[in-house]
Parts: structure tokens; C-alpha cells; sequence
């Protein structure tokens, strides 16, 4: 019970890597707050989880949004501990390519609203001495072919994750990230089999990952068993950047 009296509020919580995550710390005692854009799949969840869980639908689009989440939670709950920032979206599309719509909105999701949440969360986290943890991507540790804004709104995330670590540490703090490799959830549902099955081979370990993998670390690196992490990025990819590439 790593979350006994903990409030953590998980974005993107009605799906993949977030509702595993969501579900995992609601176990161990956690009271969750659930911001998701999609209202009847986080109902149905949050329905699920039983009086552990609030739902809160919002669309991290918009920044108004991002941070009246923080507001809401703090009214439900009157404190917040973990801050989860999860939804994402992607989009193909090289950079010539790239619709610069497509490019806001992608970075607005991804990046915007991580720092939106983050800013309206941290002094709520420093009176808990809290946390937040964002869901961030091998993507944004190197470049995935065709994915421009995705892979440049992860790289943002990983720069404000450490920024945020270093001038939040003092005050007790702890923000780090957790970058996922390919991993079987609504996200790679859009993508052709051939390519899903392309993503496991590639893999050192074989396979794609499950959302669950994903979710241990990031209750992990949430919890008091990670008091001296902060500032770090855990990639949980099967071991895929850790190859250079070159053919066996
Ligand atoms: P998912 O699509 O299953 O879940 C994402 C959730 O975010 C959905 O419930 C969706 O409704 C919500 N969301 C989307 N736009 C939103 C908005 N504007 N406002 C509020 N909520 C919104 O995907 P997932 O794979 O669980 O992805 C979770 C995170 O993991 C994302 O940040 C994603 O970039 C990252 N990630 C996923 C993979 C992967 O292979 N699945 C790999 C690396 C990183």
C-alpha cells in the first residue's frame, strides 16, 4: 500500500499506459483523480475502480483546461501528492509535410499542457513534498521517421523535466520521466499489423510491451521507494535504445 493516503491525479487516465497506471496505484491506496478528454470511457473506468476514483473530463488542448484541472482536484480532494502527466497524442507526418495545425496541437497535448499542469500543481506538490511523473518516449530520446511534432514535443518534456527537478529539488520535489518503447494499447491500434509486428522484431526483447510494464515503473518512480530520484528519464522500451542500430 506504497499510495495509503496519497492523492494522484493521472491525465489520460481512461485508456492504455494511464488507466494501468490508474489502477495499480488505486490499489496500493491512492485516491485517484482521472482527467481524460474521453467522457464515457472515463466514466465507465472511474465505475470500475469504485469510490477509489474522481473523474474529471477534460481537453489538455486547451490550456485554460490543463490548468483547471489542478483547481478541481484540489477542490475534490483539498491537496495533491502525484501529478501523472500522461495523455498524448501523436501524429504522422514529416516536417514538410506536417499540417502546422496538426503541429500546434500535438505540441500543445504533449508539451504545453504538461508545463501548464506542472506550474498550477507544484505548490499544492511542495506543501505534500509530492511528485509528478510524465509519460514521455524513447521518441524524444532520439527520432522515430515522420513523426516531427511527437518527437520534438518529448524531447521538450524531458528538457522540463529536468528543469523542472533541479529548481524544484530544494523545496522536496521529485519530478522525473518515464519514457515508454512500443506498447500494445489504443495509441498503435491505428497503426497497420505489419508495422506493429515491426516494432517487436526490431525489438532487443521481441516483442512490443504491455501497458502494465509501463505502469509498475511509473508507481515506482512515484513512490517513497524512489525518494532520492529526481531529474532522471527511465527508458522502458525491451532494450531498444540501447542498440545502436547495426544488424546482427
Ligand atoms: P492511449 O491512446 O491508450 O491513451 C491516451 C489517453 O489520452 C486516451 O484516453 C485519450 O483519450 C487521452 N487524451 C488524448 N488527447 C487528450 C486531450 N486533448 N485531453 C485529455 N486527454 C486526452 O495511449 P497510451 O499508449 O496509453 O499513451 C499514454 C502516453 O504514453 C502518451 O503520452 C504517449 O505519447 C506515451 N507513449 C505511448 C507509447 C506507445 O507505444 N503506446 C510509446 C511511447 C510513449
Amino acid at each position: 500500500m506504497r499510495f495509503e493516503g496519497k492523492v494522484a491525479l493521472i491525465t489520460g487516465a481512461a485508456s492504455g499506459i494511464g488507466a494501468a497506471t490508474a489502477r495499480l496505484m488505486a490499489a496500493e491506496g491512492a485516491a485517484i483523480f482521472a482527467v481524460d478528454i474521453a467522457a464515457d470511457k472515463l466514466d465507465a473506468f472511474v465505475t470500475e475502480l469504485g469510490g477509489q476514483a474522481v473523474a474529471h473530463v477534460a481537453d489538455l488542448s486547451d490550456g485554460d483546461q490543463a490548468e483547471a484541472m489542478i483547481d478541481a482536484c484540489i477542490a475534490k480532494f483539498g491537496k495533491l501528492d502525484i501529478l501523472v502527466n500522461n495523455a498524448g497524442i501523436g501524429a504522422l507526418g514529416k516536417a514538410a509535410d506536417l499540417d502546422p495545425a496538426m503541429w500546434r496541437k500535438v505540441i500543445a497535448i504533449d508539451l504545453d499542457a504538461v508545463f501548464l499542469a506542472s506550474r498550477k500543481a507544484l505548490p499544492h506538490l511542495i506543501a505534500a513534498k509530492g511528485n509528478i511523473v510524465t509519460t514521455a518516449s524513447i521518441s524524444g530520446m532520439g527520432a522515430d521517421y515522420g513523426f516531427a511534432a511527437y518527437n520534438s514535443a518529448k524531447a521538450g518534456v524531458l528538457g522540463l523535466t529536468k528543469n523542472l527537478a533541479i529548481d524544484y529539488a530544494a523545496q522536496g520535489v521529485r519530478v522525473n520521466a518515464v519514457s515508454p518503447g512500443p506498447i500494445d494499447t489504443p495509441l498503435m491500434a491505428h497503426m497497420p499489423a505489419e508495422l506493429l509486428a515491426e516494432f517487436g522484431r526490431v525489438t532487443p526483447m521481441g516483442r512490443v510491451g504491455k501497458a502494465e510494464e509501463i505502469a509498475k515503473v511509473i508507481a515506482f518512480v512515484a513512490s517513497d521507494d524512489a525518494s532520492y530520484l529526481t531529474g532522471q528519464n527511465i527508458a522502458v522500451d525491451g532494450g531498444l535504445t540501447a542498440h545502436t542500430g547495426q544488424p546482427d
